[in-house]
């Protein structure tokens, strides 16, 4: 029988479009907390292995843009998420760098499938798992209880922002009070948030929202009392156009931070019911479902039921943890030693050699640009500075950063117009330098390169020297963002050896006044010219000394543009305009005239 025909039977099996968002991106390992940091993967094993899902049908996402996050989370908030002790608070235990970066990384790429998800939901009216998300006790301006981004909450701006207007409903029933996601909709009438918690974190206020803490020790009957006497009811109220479904494992009783009795039955029984309510209330109401909590080993089962029902249209049993242990353990057995996979194994929930670099234990962790910046960090003043935004209103839909460290003391930036890095628009290369000026440190740039690659210069416009693609017309903004980077390092200024004549004429200067001396003597022999035209003439060799016909050629050097005031004072202070003064006094250039011959030969 034909693959294909497997396929039909496959999809035929599916009772509705089951769509799963995933990137092993999703995995974090936290510290010392119960989280399991395979939940996610192990749901997906189980999925594949019952042929439910195959690997290569998972949608995956993009990290949520820092457009989108915007939306809900302050900037101060943002930027804080640079330090660790915020991430250490947000999960209340010590971490290394690496995991506190980790776990911002991994939330917001999470966060991007939640994005993802919601808007596949409303696009086909379908059931959309982002196996992730549901970082609810996020709200603008902080973060707590491991939740860094509130990823439903980005979801929904996002939606908004692109004209979706109906009421939606955000059922949460993680075991934990989801005062986030309330906090941040609280004034919002058109987002209802109902949640069944043991202890409220927050006030319960809101503009709409259904807020039932039910205590400790809670059993199945309480449990699934409460959902089935009120859920309808909001439903049939609110007549949301979308619902979002935290479908925390972390009721379940033998969770390993949740306090309640809830048996596996009535966990299966709750998620039933809350997708059969979601679907009755409308003919193909979009649903989105993300992970929320669910601690210790056994977390995954939870999940793998509910799921498996999804898929499946009936309840079936995931296996034990030790059975999963045995068939993952041949897996990664076959695909370390054999390198490759040559057969297709009999299950094809297998891992990719590039899944199990994931969670090989000290994975490489990246380093910081500058010893401070992460990407995010990064790719945050980018948007703030409106770099981002430019490059989206030149048709580069999605501007990723990626932070290079290959070359030993310099680090490099580079901003490509998508997420496949085909195509290239920023590439800066720069380094902390001490010993170039004495007693001072700058950020001195060896490379910057700003390139529009979709544009090829045409019969009007000129290239300058070296440039393959017309600019972005971001040449400022750069600029602005290295002054920007020099005051937060506490660096002072900004130093490069312009390697033409027009690079030289951005409002910066030479180190030495006798070279800044001859660099004006340049301009006003060239004044009246295109820069384009005069950095042309330089290159020629058509600037000479008015007094002996002689070519004054171009020499790089060290020029800066100063950001502390002791730099100031040494490049602008009268010292250096007196120096300027008498050097400019003694020298005159001018154009060669055409005929003229060079005084050298
Ligand atoms: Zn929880």
């Amino acid at each position: 029988m034909g693959r294909w025909v497997w396929g039909a039977i496959r999809r035929s099996l599916r009772p509705a479009g089951l769509v799963l968002v995933y990137d092993p991106g999703y995995v974090t390992r936290i510290g010392a907390s119960p989280m399991d940091p395979l939940r996610a993967e192990m749901v997906l094993a189980f999925l594949v292995d019952e042929g439910l899902v195959r690997r290569r049908e998972l949608v995956r996402p993009l990290a949520a843009s820092l457009k989108n996050v915007r939306r809900v989370h302050t900037d101060r908030y943002l930027e804080s998420l640079e330090r660790r002790e915020v991430i250490e608070q947000i999960v209340g235990s010590p971490l290394t760098d690496e995991e506190a970066e980790g776990l911002v990384r991994a939330q917001r790429l999470a966060a991007g499938g939640t994005v993802l998800a919601s808007a596949i939901a409303v696009r086909t009216g379908q059931v959309a798992v982002n196996l992730g998300g549901g970082f609810h006790h996020a709200a603008s301006n902080r973060g707590m209880g491991f939740c860094a981004l509130n990823d439903i909450a980005i979801a929904i701006a996002r939606l908004r922002a692109r004209g979706f207007s109906a009421p939606i409903l955000v059922v949460d029933l993680d075991i934990h009070d989801g005062n986030g996601t309330r906090l941040l909709f609280a004034e919002d009438s058109s987002v209802h948030t109902f949640t069944i918690h043991n202890q409220d974190w927050s006030p319960s206020e809101a503009a709409s929202a259904t807020v039932m803490p039910l205590g400790t020790a809670v059993s199945d009957a309480t449990y699934l009392t409460a959902l089935r006497s009120t859920l309808p009811e909001v439903i049939g109220r609110v007549r949301p156009g979308l619902v979002f479904y935290v479908a925390g494992a972390d009721p379940a009783t033998d969770d390993m931070m949740g306090d309640w009795n809830i048996t596996a039955p009535a966990m299966l029984a709750r998620d039933q019911f809350v997708v059969e309510q979601a679907r009755q209330s409308g003919s193909g109401l979009p649903l989105v479902v993300v992970l929320g909590g669910g601690y210790g080993g056994n977390a995954w089962r939870y999940t793998a039921r509910f799921l498996g029902w999804l898929a499946l249209g009936r309840p079936v049993e995931p296996p034990t943890n030790t059975e999963m242990l045995i068939r993952r353990a041949e897996e990664l057995h076959r695909v370390l030693h054999e390198g490759s996979r040559r057969h297709p194994p009999a299950s094809d929930w297998a891992l990719s050699p590039e899944d199990i670099a994931a969670f090989l234990p000290g994975a490489a962790a990246p380093r910081r640009l500058l010893g401070r910046y992460t990407a995010q960090g990064v790719e945050l003043m980018l948007e703030r500075l409106g770099v981002l935004g430019q490059a989206r209103a030149l048709g580069f839909t999605t501007p990723t950063v990626e932070l290079d460290f290959h070359l030993e003391d310099s680090d490099s930036v580079r901003l490509y117009g998508d997420a496949s890095r085909a195509e290239l628009l920023m590439e800066v290369r720069f380094r902390r330098d001490q010993s170039r000026l004495p007693g001072m440190e700058v950020l001195y740039l060896e490379w910057l390169l700003l390139q529009n690659p979709r544009r090829v210069f045409g019969a009007r416009q000129q290239s300058l020297p070296g440039q393959k693609h017309p600019g972005l017309g971001l040449l400022r903004d750069v600029t602005a963002w290295l002054v920007v980077l020099c005051g937060e390092l506490g660096l002072d200024g900004l130093m490069y050896a312009p390697a033409g004549y027009f690079v030289a004429t951005f409002g910066s200067r030479f180190i030495d006044p006798a070279r800044q001396a001859r660099l004006e003597s340049m301009r006003r022999a060239l004044a009246g010219l295109r820069l384009v035209e005069a950095s042309r003439a330089v290159e020629e060799g058509r600037v000479v000394n008015a007094a002996t016909g002689e070519t004054v050629p171009w020499e790089p050097a060290p020029m800066v543009i100063p950001v502390s005031p002791r730099l100031r004072e040494r490049v602008e202070g009268p010292e250096y305009e007196a120096a300027l003064e008498s050097a400019l006094a003694s020298l005159s250039y001018r154009l060669r005239l055409p005929g003229e011959s060079d005084a050298e030969e």
